[in-house]
């Protein structure tokens, strides 16, 4: 078939979504969703926003962008509500990356990092984790352009680092920008967001999507210094205005109010990380240390592909990611202790008779 599609993008690599199937009803443990419903006020926020749709949403989200600011103690200067955080990572590499401006990422870490790289023409240096997944903060130190991309915690590793080491890398990288994605910091790692007004280099994105069960509505958030949102809202404005929409942005407020809704589920949820991590232990699996709303395992007896494919047979999906490093490993979403269990049964049924 013939392509109208402009030169530049014939190579583009799309991300890959993990699986939304529709032929029938598994534990859905393959993209990181939480297993609870967002809370009442939220529901009543969005069904009552429905009355307004005729109307564009607020393009400037001043009240998301007070409520989030008065809850972080930063200002809604700071603050840029964005389309899922995937917008802010997409801004970011716009504003911030091209071919003499390179990206510095680890090896194994969310696939949307290259996926940008590509569609922005951006060179990528892809600093390798250590045998553990670690990430040396060394190599993100001394780097003198560009804009430097961690994920903390890491995904799928799960493994989180240190405030003080981000601060390292702030400081000895003070002509890049330094983005942290803490899509899922709320399971147990540390924020790096008090750092924001100290460093102008410092990019904090953060989502609605993972710890405040609203992945369905397309929220997350940029937080920087306020020429940084400067800089992001003016690309945001060129590209889609109202990225944001009136059911996300009531959504986004009325969740801020809830907090302690939100604050006990993802309690519930490391909690349970942390059972189903021993259990799978129990039964031979090797797990890094996950402060995420995931777990990253590998068994020594039985590729991670077979494993996958047997637990799909048994109602449960849960995410393989083929690259080299990553194809031995399994990434399992955290759902509900019963999930976990029926998960965990499940594995012991295919490691006991070999398949289900
Ligand atoms: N960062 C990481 C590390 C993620 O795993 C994800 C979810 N796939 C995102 C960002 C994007 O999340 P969202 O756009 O739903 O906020």
């Amino acid at each position: 078939m013939n392509s109208f599609l402009i030169s530049k993008y014939k190579d583009v690599e799309p991300y890959v979504p993990g699986e939304q199937p529709r032929d029938k009803k598994y534990i859905k443990l393959n993209t990181n969703e939480s297993p609870y419903p967002p809370s009442e006020a939220v529901i009543k926020a969005v069904k009552d926003s429905a009355k307004s749709l005729q109307l564009y949403p607020d393009p400037a989200c001043r009240d998301l962008k007070a409520a989030l600011a008065e809850s972080l103690k930063l200002k809604p200067e700071n603050i840029l509500p964005t389309n899922g955080s995937d917008e802010v990572l997409s801004l970011s590499f716009m504003a911030y990356a091209h071919d003499e401006k390179p990206a510095y990422y680890p090896d194994v870490t969310y696939g949307f990092y290259d996926v940008l790289s590509g569609l922005f023409g951006v060179k990528a240096n892809h600093f390798a984790l250590e045998d553990d997944f670690t990430v040396d903060i060394e190599k993100y130190c001394g780097l003198d352009s560009g804009l430097i991309v961690i994920a903390n915690p890491n995904a799928p590793t799960g493994i989180a680092i240190s405030v003080d080491k981000i601060e390292r890398i702030c400081k000895e990288s003070p002509d890049c920008i330094v983005l942290i994605d803490e899509a899922y910091v709320e399971f147990g790692a540390e924020s790096c967001v008090g750092l924001v007004k100290q460093y102008p280099n410092l990019i904090v994105s953060r989502t609605y999507s993972k710890s405040m069960s609203l992945a369905g509505a397309r929220l997350g958030y940029a937080i920087a210094n306020e020429n940084r949102i400067i800089e992001l809202e003016t690309l945001k404005y060129t590209l889609n205005p109202y990225s944001v929409n009136r059911s996300a942005l009531v959504a986004g407020c009325a969740a801020i109010e809830d907090m302690q809704y939100y604050k006990n589920n993802c309690q519930l949820v490391s909690e349970t990380r942390d059972r189903t991590a021993e259990k799978l232990k129990s039964l031979g699996f090797e797990l890094t240390d996950s402060k995420t709303n995931f777990v990253f395992c590998r068994h020594p007896g039985i590729p991670a592909g077979v494993l996958s494919d047997e637990l799909r047979k048994a109602g449960i999906l849960v995410r393989h990611f083929t690259s080299e490093r990553t194809n031995d490993w399994l990434r399992i979403s955290i759902g509900t202790p019963e999930d976990m269990c029926a998960l965990t049964d499940a594995l012991e049924k295919i490691l006991n008779g070999g398949c289900i």
